[in-house]
C-alpha cells in the first residue's frame, strides 16, 4: 500500500508543435536529416529479450518514394511465434508481481524519453507512414499521452478500494483488486503506427500482462523504435516480444493459441471479424474465454443543417476528409447537407479541396501518399465506382510523384445507399449526400453498419439536443471536425461494426486488460 503512493503531476495533453516558429522548423529539419541517414538499416525480432534474425525479411518502404527503403525487419514465422509465446508466459510469472507503482513509473520514463526525441519519432513517421509534419507530431504527442495517462490510470485502478469503497459488512474486510490477465497479442494498424501501437502495448503492460507485439507490416520500424524506448525506459526486454510477421500466418497462429489470454486488435472490420471468430473457440488445453478488444473501421460523417456556420463546416469537412489522406478510422468520408444550403456549402468544400497541395510529407505539404500499392489500387477503384455513383467535383485520380499519390477527390449527389456512402475507402475520397431537412440528414448519417465518429453542425440548440441523442456513434462532436480525439478528453471507440467500443484514452480502458478479484476476509 505504501509504495503505491507514488504521485505524478495531473495529466495534461502533450502540446502540439507550432511549426510556424523558425526554431521548431529547424529542429524538425534536423530530425528529418538525422532519420534519413538511418534509413535502410536492418532490425531484429526480439524474443525473450534477445535479438533474432530469421533470414526472412519484411521490407518497409517510403510510400512517397517507393524506391526508398526505410528498413529491413526480420520476419517471424510459426517457430518464432511459439518461442515468443513461451517467453511471454514465462516472464508473466515475474512481471505480474512487480508493483503497480513500478510499472507506472516505467511508462512515465518511456514518455520522458519519447518527449526528448519527439521530432525524431515524428520524422520516422514522416518517412515510414507518409504523414506530414503536423500529422506526425500529433501521432507522437498521442503516444506520449497514452504512456502518461495509462500510468496514472493504473494507479487509480489500484487504489479503487480507497476511492470507491465497497459496502461495509461488519466483521469482514473486503477488497477488490484488478489483477492482470496473462499473455496478450497486440495487433496495431499502420495508420497511427506510433500512438496506437504505444497505447495498446502500454495499457496491457502497465496492467501487469506480458505481450507479443505484432506490428503492421507496412510500419514495423516505428514499432521497433517504440519497443526500443520501452526497454531503455527500464521495462524488462522480455515483457514485450517484438514480433513482426504476416498477419494471416503468425496472427492466426497466435490468436488461435490455447495460451493466448487476450487479443487487443485495431484494424479493419474484415480482419477484426475474422479474429473474433477464431478467438471464440476453445483450443485443446485452453481454460478461459479469450478476451477480445477489437477497434475497427468507420464510415464517419459530418451533418450540416441550414443554421450552421458554413465556413466553419466547410473547413471541418475538408480537414476531416483529407487529413492524413483520409486514412484515419475517424475520417469524415461522408458529408450530409440539408438542401437549403447544399449548393453553397458544396461550392465551399470544392474550393477548399482544390487548393490542397499534394506532395512529399518531408516537405510538409497538406496531402501525402497513401500507404501502399494495394491501398492505392483499391482507392483508385473506388474513385472509378464513384464516377458512376456521383458527380465528380474535385480530384478523381492519380497525382504525380514517385509514390502512391492520389488527388483529394470529392463526389456530390451521392445516394445514401451508394457504395461510396457505405464502404470504408480509407483514402482521400469524400462523398456528399443531399438531405431534405435536418432530421433526414441525421437519418442518413445513421444509415451505415459502422458507428465510430460523427459531427453535427448547427446553431439551433434544440436540434443539437436531438442530434446528441440520435446520432449513433462512439464519438460525437458538435460544430467541430470529427477527427483528432485527445487522450483523456475524448475517450475513443466505436459502436456497431466499428468495434467493441473500448474507449482508448478513457477511464474504462484498463478494465479491459485486467480482471477484478474480490477477497473477503473474516476479521
Ligand atoms: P488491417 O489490414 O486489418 O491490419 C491491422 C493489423 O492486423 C495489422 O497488424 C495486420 O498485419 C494484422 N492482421 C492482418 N491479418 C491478420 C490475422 N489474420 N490475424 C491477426 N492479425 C492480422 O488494418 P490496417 O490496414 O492496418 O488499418 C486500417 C484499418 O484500421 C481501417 O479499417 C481503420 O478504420 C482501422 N482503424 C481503426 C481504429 C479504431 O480505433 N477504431 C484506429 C485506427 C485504424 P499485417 O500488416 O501483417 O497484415
Ligand atoms: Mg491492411
Amino acid at each position: 500500500m505504501s509504495e503505491k503512493k507514488l504521485s505524478f503531476p495531473p495529466f495534461t495533453n502533450e502540446p502540439f508543435t507550432d511549426f510556424s516558429k523558425e526554431e521548431n522548423r529547424r529542429e524538425m529539419l534536423a530530425a528529418l536529416a538525422h532519420v534519413k541517414r538511418e534509413l535502410n538499416r536492418t532490425y531484429p525480432l526480439h524474443i525473450g529479450g534477445k535479438e533474432v534474425y530469421t533470414g526472412d525479411w519484411i521490407i518497409s518502404i517510403n510510400p512517397a518514394h517507393t524506391g526508398e527503403t526505410i528498413g529491413k525487419v526480420s520476419k517471424a514465422g510459426l517457430e518464432q511465434a511459439e518461442q515468443a509465446m513461451q517467453s511471454a508466459l514465462q516472464v508473466f510469472e515475474s512481471w505480474k508481481k512487480t508493483s503497480v507503482a513500478e510499472r507506472a513509473a516505467l511508462l512515465v520514463n518511456a514518455a520522458n524519453l519519447m518527449r526528448q526525441r519527439k521530432h525524431e519519432f515524428s520524422a520516422r513517421l514522416v518517412f515510414e507512414s507518409g504523414k506530414n509534419w503536423g500529422e506526425a507530431d500529433a501521432d507522437t504527442a498521442e503516444a506520449i499521452d497514452f504512456l502518461e495517462y495509462y500510468a496514472r490510470e493504473m494507479i487509480r485502478l489500484d487504489e479503487t478500494n480507497e476511492h470507491r469503497p465497497l459496502v461495509p459488512v461488519a466483521g469482514e474486510t473486503n477488497r477488490l483488486s484488478y489483477i492482470p490477465l496473462g499473455v496478450g497479442i497486440v495487433i496495431p494498424p499502420w495508420n497511427f503506427p506510433l500512438a496506437i501501437c504505444a497505447g495498446m502495448s502500454a495499457a496491457a503492460v502497465v496492467a501487469g500482462n506480458t505481450i507479443i507485439l505484432k506490428p503492421a507490416s507496412t510500419t514495423p520500424v516505428i514499432a521497433y523504435k517504440f519497443y526500443e524506448v520501452m526497454v531503455e525506459a527500464g521495462i524488462p526486454a522480455d515483457v514485450i516480444q517484438y514480433l513482426p510477421g504476416s498477419g494471416s500466418e503468425i496472427g492466426d497462429y497466435l490468436v488461435g493459441h490455447p495460451q493466448t489470454r487476450f487479443i487487443s486488435f485495431t484494424g479493419s472490420k474484415e480482419v477484426g471479424l475474422h479474429i473474433n471468430q477464431l478467438a471464440a473457440g476453445q483450443a485443446p488445453g485452453q481454460i478461459w474465454i479469450k478476451r477480445l478488444i477489437a477497434e475497427m473501421g468507420g464510415k464517419d460523417g459530418i451533418v450540416v443543417d441550414e443554421t450552421a456556420d458554413l465556413d466553419a463546416a466547410a473547413d471541418a469537412i475538408v480537414a476531416s476528409a483529407f487529413g492524413f489522406q483520409g486514412q484515419k478510422c475517424s475520417a469524415g468520408s461522408r458529408a450530409i447537407i440539408v438542401q437549403d444550403v447544399y449548393d453553397e456549402l458544396v461550392d465551399k468544400i470544392t474550393e477548399r479541396t482544390a487548393r490542397l497541395i499534394v506532395g512529399l510529407p518531408e516537405d510538409n505539404v497538406p496531402v501525402g501518399p497513401v500507404i501502399d500499392n494495394s491501398s492505392y489500387k483499391r482507392i483508385l477503384d473506388y474513385i472509378e465506382k464513384g464516377k458512376a455513383e456521383g458527380k465528380l467535383l474535385a480530384g478523381g485520380g492519380k497525382a504525380p510523384g514517385s509514390g502512391y499519390f492520389i488527388e483529394p477527390t470529392v463526389f456530390s449527389d451521392v445516394a445514401e445507399d451508394a457504395v461510396l456512402m457505405q464502404e470504408e475507402i480509407f483514402g482521400p475520397v469524400l462523398a456528399i449526400s443531399k438531405a431534405k431537412d435536418w432530421q433526414d440528414a441525421i437519418r442518413i448519417y445513421n444509415h451505415t453498419e459502422f458507428g465510430l465518429t460523427g459531427s453535427y453542425f448547427s446553431a439551433d440548440e434544440q436540434r443539437i439536443g436531438v442530434a446528441l441523442e440520435h446520432m449513433h456513434c462512439g464519438n460525437l462532436y458538435i460544430n467541430r471536425k470529427c477527427t483528432g480525439a485527445l487522450v483523456g478528453a475524448h475517450p475513443f471507440g466505436g459502436f456497431n461494426l466499428s468495434g467493441t467500443d473500448s474507449k482508448a484514452g478513457g477511464h474504462d480502458y484498463l478494465l479491459l486488460f485486467t480482471q477484478a478479484k474480490l477477497t473477503s476476509r473474516k476479521n
